[in-house]
């Protein structure tokens, strides 16, 4: 039985790219190719079941689809459109335990996150960094009462602590935070945290998890779920979105991992399911860096709706949010509302002393949170961050909620239910050590391309072969023609969404940036994939549309 649903080792030649391969412009690569038509091969060519599908292609289903590839079970997610769409691209980019949940007494999950951000530090070097927080304090009581708080946060982090929580004077918090309001200023406190790159991240787990023999697959929509004559599901039903082709799998357990989407999922098994979520939107604005000189974030523990909110450095500009704002229903776009950009705004004007206004804002965006439901009419700044699994009567297991920072552990524990779920022979989960992707101890050498860990001097050697992809393709941006090559030849990228978007953040830094790079990116995306002109068009178009959204207009 183990050995229908497990895969051997899988040969290299096999998986959905090579090591060491000569690529089309003569190059040696160090890295993996993640190819979407080999994957599309060999999900088509699996004839026996697999052991586990999973629907969703965000840190929860690339988590589960990589936890369960190193232990050796054959497994196959599908994303309806590319990986990190959802809200895994749309974070605060911080690996955190959480500070609001230690204020509501939730101990134990924040332990369980600040083991967990220790763990991704230590297994994505190139993409997790430490950052220190600064807690301006304006009142006498500000600075020892959250002083206090801050302290306990660092010793509950243990062996994996970051860094030292201490208080700071008036001038110390200036030195920190050159631009901060300065009237009433009374010191401050510093804690500690990490950051990152969230979509950078999954694309890196997708390799990993692609490196152990998983088959990922963006642009492939579920559809349907198919099941037996006692109703258990046995496989689905999904729709290659490039091709309009079907795409008929079976499965011992499918796992739907399709966050804020994940009811709409379970009711493709039962039309009655009652909801297990309520979506929540969170906004962020983006400025330029001038706005929070230094390398300290701030954050500002009680804003005047009782929320959370960070002012942080992220690859050169200053990322501002978020806001908790009901909707009703998910879109895969979703747009900050104007009350929000107003209130992220006003907020900041309280703490910055450069005020920013509409005109300031580079791009804003939003994610939605699948906050799981505790009853009728909570708000939802009160429900559960926590994750939760549930497995429906037909044997559909829906994980959802918690946080990117949790993602490895919520992998572990679905992916324990899971195997039980189809009688598989337990394994042990090899995650904890496991490097990612990438994994590279100082990256900051790369400069601009140290996301890429130790991809970088592979893309350094693509740009000394071919010099004219080493120019930016905009004078605000980093981002050159190389990591455009890139992402189309290692990484799956398939529209130039993809491209400035997700893997590289042109989109969520600098919106009009991001457009006036629409063109070179498609003209190149368009010969590495053998488009021609009309898809050009038909891409630009479609990044115009979406780009949109990330426009603020006004003053
Ligand atoms: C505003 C905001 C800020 C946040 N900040 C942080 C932070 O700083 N740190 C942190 O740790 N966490 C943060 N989080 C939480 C974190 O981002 C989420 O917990 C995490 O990204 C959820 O990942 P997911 O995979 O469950 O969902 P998603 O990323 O939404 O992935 C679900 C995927 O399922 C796909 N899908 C849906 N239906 C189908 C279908 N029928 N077929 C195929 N695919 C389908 C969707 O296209 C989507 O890509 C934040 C959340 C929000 C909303």
């Amino acid at each position: 039985m183990l050995r229908e649903y497990a895969s051997a080792t899988p040969a290299l030649s096999s998986l959905g790219g090579r090591r060491g391969s000569t690529c089309r412009h003569g190059i040696r690569t160090s890295t993996f190719d993640v190819n979407r038509a080999d994957m599309l091969k060999r999900a088509r060519g699996q004839k026996a079941p697999w052991a586990f599908v999973v629907i969703g292609g965000g840190a929860t289903g690339m988590g589960i689809a990589l936890d369960a590839a190193a232990r050796g079970y054959r497994v196959l997610l599908l994303e309806q459109s590319d990986f990190g769409k959802g809200t895994s691209s749309r974070s605060t980019k911080l690996v955190h335990g959480g500070v609001r949940y230690l204020e509501q007494g939730n101990i134990s999950l924040v332990m369980e996150a600040l083991k967990e951000r220790g763990l991704l530090r230590q297994n994505a070097p190139h993409l997790v960094n430490d950052l220190a927080f600064v807690v301006p304090s304006y009142a006498w009581w500000e600075a020892p009462f959250y002083g206090l708080g801050l302290k306990l946060y660092q010793a509950l982090s243990g062996k994996y602590g970051f860094g030292k929580s201490q208080l700071l004077s008036r001038k110390e918090t200036l030195q920190r935070l050159p631009n901060i309001q300065t009237d009433g200023l009374r010191g401050g406190v510093v804690y500690y945290d990490g950051q990152f790159d969230d979509s950078r991240l999954l694309i890196n787990l997708a390799a990993t998890a692609a490196a152990r023999g998983a088959v990922l697959l963006n642009y492939a929509k579920v559809t349907q779920l198919q099941r037996d004559q006692e109703g258990l599901i046995t496989g689905l039903l999904a729709v290659d979105m490039e091709s309009g082709r079907p795409l008929r799998v079976r499965a011992r357990v499918v796992i739907n991992a399709a966050g804020a989407f994940c009811d709409s999922v379970r009711r493709l098994a039962d039309p009655k399911a009652r909801s297990m979520i309520t979506p929540s939107q969170g906004a962020h604005l983006v400025f330029d860096r001038s706005f929070l000189p230094g390398d300290s974030a701030i954050m500002v523990p009680h804003t005047s709706d009782g929320r959370i909110m960070f002012a942080i450095p992220w690859h050169g500009h200053t990322l501002v949010g978020t806001t908790d704002s009901p909707i009703r229903e998910p879109t895969l776009e979703p747009v900050p509302l104007s009350h929000e950009i107003d209130f992220i705004l006003s907020t900041a004007r309280l703490y910055l002393h450069k005020a920013p206004t509409r005109a300031d804002v580079l791009s804003a965006f939003a994610g939605i949170r699948p906050l799981v439901k505790s009853g009728e009419g909570a708000a939802t700044a009160a429900l559960s961050r926590d994750h939760t699994i549930h497995i429906d009567p037909s044997g559909l297991l829906t994980i959802t909620g918690g946080k990117w920072t949790t993602y490895r552990h919520m992998a572990e524990i679905c992916v324990d239910q899971a195997a039980t779920l189809a009688h598989l022979p337990d394994r042990s989960c090899s995650t904890r050590e496991l490097r990612i992707h990438g994994y590279h101890r100082q990256s900051g050498q790369f400069g601009p391309l140290a996301v890429y860990g130790s991809d970088a001097p592979s893309l350094q050697r693509l740009t000394r072969e071919q010099p004219d992809l080493g120019h930016r393709l905009h004078p605000s941006l980093p981002y050159t023609g190389a990591e455009v090559l890139w992402a189309a030849r290692h990484e799956m990228a398939r529209t130039v969404e993809d491209v400035l978007a997700r893997r590289t953040r042109a989109l969520f830094l600098n919106a009009r940036a991001a457009l006036a790079m629409a063109p070179p990116v498609a003209k190149l995306l368009a010969q590495e994939l053998g488009r021609d002109a009309a898809w050009q068009s038909r891409q630009i178009a479609e990044f115009e549309k979406t780009a949109a959204g990330y426009l603020v207009t006004g003053v």
